[in-house]
């Protein structure tokens, strides 16, 4: 015998498709009794277990293969899911009626299709590749590779080992090996890992240098800037 529905279902259902109300639940024969909660129900269900099924596969096929990385798709699949299925239990405030489980239904629905068909597909395919090193924002890291020759007129050349992503250098000269008081010599945007110390700037450096260089990248967004000191060749 098949029941109307009844606003007390709508938490029910978000329980029944959490998977806590077990099958002997009353609750539970309640909504499989309802008209608009039964076909809900067991659409919900259905997904629910494709969606075990093919996170369970993922969790095989990657901990073979790549030590069990969980891709970022298919966490935003869950998370938008999950976010899905709570609206189940907060409908809107106004017009409460059985008509915004439509909707909400199907957003859910789509969700839970997005994150089972995102999970299938991880599992086919190849592992991920160990990701690249690069400098990371904050912190300082050692100017790589640096290079400095003298020039005929005196004129100090540095070069170091261009960095990933960089689009541009600014470059800052030191006294102290902290880097931490007045720059002797500035030399900004420089598109290419080098910079030209001209000779009458030269002359203002100590035997000692240290040069921090400030990588930006093409947004431009600083990226990790990098630190070297050197002796005056
Ligand atoms: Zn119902």
């Amino acid at each position: 015998m098949t029941r109307a529905h009844v606003e007390q279902h709508e938490p029910w259902l978000v329980e029944a498709i959490d998977g806590r109300l077990d099958a002997r639940d009353e609750r539970r024969a309640a909504l499989a009794d309802c008209e608009v909660c039964a076909p809900l129900l067991a659409d919900m269900e259905a997904l629910r277990d494709g969606l075990d099924d093919a996170g369970r596969l993922e969790r095989d096929v990657l901990a073979e293969v790549s030590g069990a990385r969980e891709s970022d798709a298919a966490r935003r699949g869950a998370a938008q899911a999950r976010a899905a299925i709570a609206q189940l239990a907060a409908p809107p405030p106004s017009a409460r009626s059985r008509r915004w489980l439509v909707p909400l239904a199907i957003a859910a629905t789509l969700a839970l299709a997005a994150y089972w068909i995102t999970t299938h597909w991880r599992a086919g395919e190849p592992a991920p590749a160990p990701s690249v090193s690069r400098p990371q924002l904050g912190g300082e890291g050692v100017l790589r590779a640096l290079t400095v020759t003298r020039g005929a007129d005196g004129a100090l050349e540095l070069a170091w080992e261009a960095v990933d992503d960089a689009a541009s250098y600014d470059v800052e000269l030191f006294a102290d090996e902290s880097a931490t008081g007045a720059p002797l010599f500035v030399s900004n945007g420089l598109a290419e890992p080098r910079c030209a110390v001209p000779s009458d700037q030269v002359a203002r450096l100590p035997a000692r240098v240290t040069v921090r260089v400030q990588p930006w990248d093409v947004n431009p967004r600083r990226l990790s800037p990098l630190r070297a000191s050197f002796q005056q060749p």
